[in-house]
């Protein structure tokens, strides 16, 4: 740290992400990207933009807000396209919260979260998720205080049924609710049919994930116009340019593309549910996961270890030194190739 780091963030400590390895080719489960490419229009599209590279990209991002609002039965007002969804979220915790209007969000959720809350100088407080990792909705109903759930959480990836969410949203009318639907294409009921009933509720996806784009970075919030109003000052007060034009433009394809991308999730859930009946058979813990990701437990084995022994087989998997999920590891859906060179590696660990 230089002599010059503002008092305000000398204490930050950043999010970490998961490992991007360059040297060593590993079978990597860590960062819940799509094991599949995205199709060739998307190519099409990003190369037919890269002539233009000489020009700004629209600050609207017109084209693929039109595009994402017809999609989902929404106006272009209702809709902000960010960089990643970690854009919109960070516009959000900015946006809404200061020191009188806190965040509340499980103790096992989305670990940007409090990151998000430190950098934007925004007190939080956790509540505990039960013994099994669901969240007890009643919890969170009615706490005066703004609140962001992942659903399907992460890395747990169990979800919170539509009746409970609603609830949430309508016991905490003063404030904001966000719901960080970043693996929603892979199970659960989004919130989004609650839109136009609650003006209180943002809504946020990704293209990261089921859409096959983590490189690209587009992510976008859904909400009411005057809710994406204050986002967008926050984005037109960080960064106008937010989202690229070869990024835009992928976007467009990705939507106009979506048949392919629902028959990849379609596949992946298969892999899903046929890993985790394996692993299960073989006497794993293993959560009912509603994602692109199962989040493992192999009894009387540290979660360091598991991840170190899996590495030393050329498996990268997520895993964390936190209270209460130590003895986990996060495993990205693969190909089922992927998924069987995992399963094996596991076979011989045990
Ligand atoms: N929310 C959740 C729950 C996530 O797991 C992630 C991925 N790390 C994100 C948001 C952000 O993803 P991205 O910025 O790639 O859209």
């Amino acid at each position: 740290m230089s002599r010059f780091i503002s008092q305000k963030h000398a204490a930050l400590t950043p999010y970490v992400p998961g490992e991007q390895p360059r040297a060593r080719q590993y079978i990597k489960l860590n960062t819940n990207e799509s094991p599949f490419p995205p199709p060739r229009r998307v190519a099409d599209y990003v190369t037919a933009e890269a002539g233009q590279l000489n020009l700004y990209s629209d600050p609207e991002s017109a084209a693929l807000t039109r595009t994402v609002a017809d999609f989902y039965g929404l106006r272009p007002s209702q809709i902000l396209m960010t960089n990643g969804s970690d854009e919109i979220l960070n516009f959000a915790f900015m946006a809404f919260g200061d020191a009188s209007h806190p965040f509340v969000f499980p103790d096992v959720t989305y670990s940007f979260y409090e990151v998000f809350c430190t950098l934007n100088q925004v007190p939080y407080e956790t509540i505990p998720l039960r013994e099994d990792f669901t969240i007890d909705p009643a919890d969170f109903c009615g706490v005066r205080k703004h609140i962001v759930i992942a659903n399907p959480n992460a890395p747990t990836g169990l979800v919170l049924n539509l009746a409970d969410l609603e609830t949430i949203v309508r016991t905490n009318p003063d404030n904001i609710v966000i719901i960080d639907e970043a693996y929603i294409d892979f199970g659960g009921e989004s919130a989004l049919t609650l839109l136009p009933k609650y003006e209180n509720l943002l809504v946020t996806r990704t293209f990261s994930k089921s859409r096959s784009l983590a490189g690209a970075r587009l992510g976008f919030g859904m909400g009411s116009e005057a809710l994406i109003g204050d986002l967008k000052t926050m984005k037109d007060s960080t960064n106008p340019y937010n989202v690229n034009r070869m990024t835009a433009a992928a976007g467009v394809a990705a939507m106009e593309e979506n048949d392919y991308y629902m028959d990849k999730v379609r596949t992946i859930r298969a892999i899903r549910d046929d890993t985790a009946a394996k692993l299960r058979d073989m006497g794993c813990l293993v959560t009912d996961s509603h994602t692109n990701f199962l989040f493992v437990e192999v009894p009387g084995l540290p979660g360091a270890k598991l991840y170190e022994l899996l590495r030393e087989q050329g498996i990268l998997v997520r895993q964390w030194n936190r209270p209460r999920i130590e003895n986990r590891c996060r495993v990205t859906v693969g190909t089922q190739e992927e998924m069987d060179a995992f399963v094996k590696a596991l076979e011989e660990i045990k």
